[in-house]
């Protein structure tokens, strides 16, 4: 099996209904995600995926996050906006995308430098 894993991050707003804490009031942080792809069989180019187009996948899912209060989304109005269910929703949007010779294997986010939540659907 070959993986391959991109970085990205965003920056966005949350707070958490219900939890008995400083999260359920809002504020922010800079979010790292990792996306990993992967393949027992490679491509005509040698690859999984082109670097690029995960690249360019995942950023158009962030897109819809970075820079806003992710309690205001839809999804996250009635899914609370916690590390693994933004790992979720990341997972969903790309695995959607991707090129048929390869799947993804997981979806990390990272809250903290020291806090992250993993999330993986495989088949
Ligand atoms: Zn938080």
């Amino acid at each position: 099996m070959y993986k391959v894993k991109i970085l990205k991050s965003f920056s966005s707003a949350h707070y958490l209904a219900q939890y008995k804490g400083s999260c359920e009031v809002l504020h922010g942080h800079n979010w790292k995600v990792e996306v990993v792809v992967e393949s027992k069989e490679l491509n005509e180019l040698g690859m999984v995926i082109d670097f690029r187009e995960l690249k360019k996948i995942t950023d158009l899912v962030l897109a819809e996050l970075d820079h806003k209060c992710l309690n205001d989304l839809e999804y996250f109005k009635v899914n609370n906006p916690s590390s693994e269910i933004i790992a979720q929703y990341i997972y969903e949007k790309i695995n959607r995308q991707l090129p048929s010779n390869c799947q993804l294997d997981k979806v990390r986010v990272w809250e903290t430098d020291n806090s992250c939540a993993t999330y993986s659907n495989k088949k």
